[in-house]
């Protein structure tokens, strides 16, 4: 599998659609789906091209992955992030805080991971008593020193309220405001394929007339993104195709880099955290709330290995909604497991031929995905990753 590496930084500033409009506050996203990112690149490719064979092979068949755009720190923070190949991952929603002060990765009350410690109930805070509640403040960590650090995605308020010139009033339905990402903001994101289709894509992107070359291996091209995209600010996207090299960690795929590569736990856990929300459909077509085992094991040699675990599973649900560009016209809405959703599952090793091929299958796994839509980034799973390789402590 060959990816092409993609970083972003945010020009001016931008609202990125993700919730429904609700009354008359838009709230921007922290993270650009892989659905939004194919419709942006669709966007710049040559006319000519549009709607052929190829075309229709990297945006409309699961030949090419477009796996989103994930926030990384700014400024020199954010240098670092990049050199040292760390991986921004969606805070699981096991993971409860102090309710005033969880102050994760800035020495808060601290927090403590559910999906490795039973929560009793009643619990409180060690330091003030206070009771807990879910750690939602920011949507991405990464790990730093051994330690998971909140990603915080600044963002910017902006009132719009309109008057009629002639009364001085307010015009009817022009009291609104809206956040917005606010200029110079990171992102990381990928795409992901065979060596022979990014290859391809990689070769008809460097023939559009809307990207230029920065030098012989990166692409510069400027991406329109998010709502209102005429009138505020685009995503400078430099675009870098990666041959994976088993001996150089930087160009392992990224979902096998040293902190996201799928490790066993002495346990035999596995916590399974949905990176991006899920699609994932029932025999009857019916959309899934939460997931079983056999929802990722079922075409895998682990199927009948992996057991839940009860009261260990942290899931919510949310509506995918979506715009298609071609037809001006709202995409279907679907229900989706949401990102950070967190199952703990036990692998009865016992049952596996050895410890090697179970991770060779976790790997698959994670590789993969769930449910539908995999092209436009959905169902992207971490399998333990790093934020629950502790004991499930009270943190710090
Ligand atoms: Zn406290």
């Amino acid at each position: 599998m060959a990816y092409i590496r993609i970083e972003a930084e945010v020009i001016g500033n931008i609202v990125i659609g993700s919730t429904p409009i609700i009354a008359n506050h838009i709230e921007s996203a922290d993270s650009i789906s892989g659905s939004m990112l194919r419709g942006a690149l669709a966007g710049i490719w040559s006319p000519d091209d549009a709607g052929n064979e190829d075309f229709l092979s990297f945006f409309c068949r699961d030949d090419i992955r477009f796996r989103g755009l994930f926030p990384i720190p700014s400024g020199t923070d954010g240098t670092d992030f990049l050199t040292n190949s760390h991986f921004p991952f969606q805070m699981p929603l096991s993971a409860f805080g102090c309710k005033y002060d969880a102050g994760m990765g800035r020495g808060g009350h601290g927090f403590i991971d559910g999906a490795l410690n039973s929560l009793a109930a009643g619990m409180t805070c060690p330091h003030c008593h206070a009771p807990l509640k879910q750690c939602r403040d920011t949507s991405y960590y990464y790990m730093l020193s051994g330690k998971p650090k909140p990603i915080t995605t600044k963002k910017e308020i902006y009132i719009y309220h309109g008057t009629e010139r002639s009364t001085k009033r307010a015009k009817n339905a022009a009291l609104y405001s809206y956040t917005s990402v606010r200029n110079g903001e990171r992102f990381l994101g990928w795409l992901t394929g065979t060596q022979e289709r990014i290859d391809c894509f990689w070769k008809r992107l460097r023939e559009s007339a809307r990207v230029s070359m920065k030098n012989d291996s990166e692409i510069e091209a400027n991406l329109r993104i998010g709502r209102a995209k005429k009138r505020r600010g685009y995503l400078r996207c430099t675009m870098k195709k990666i041959a994976p090299d088993a001996d150089r960690e930087e160009t392992l795929h990224p979902l096998f880099s040293r902190e996201a590569n799928p490790k066993l736990r002495s346990d035999n856990r596995l916590i399974i955290m949905l990176q991006t929300p899920a699609i994932v459909y029932d025999r009857l077509f019916r959309p899934l709330t939460t997931l079983r085992p056999d929802d990722f094991f079922s075409e895998s040699k682990l199927k009948d290995k992996v057991t839940e675990v009860n009261g260990r599973t942290f899931s919510a649900t949310t509506v995918i909604d979506g715009w298609s560009g071609v037809h001006k016209l709202p995409r279907v809405p679907e229900i989706a497991v949401a990102a950070g959703s967190t199952f703990v599952f036990t692998l009865n090793t016992a049952a596996v031929d050895h410890e090697g091929e179970a991770l060779e299958e976790l790997k698959k796994i994670q590789a993969d995905g769930i449910g539908e839509r995999k092209n436009e980034g959905y169902g992207q799973i971490l399998i333990n990753p790093p934020f629950h390789r502790g004991e499930g402590k009270w943190l710090p």
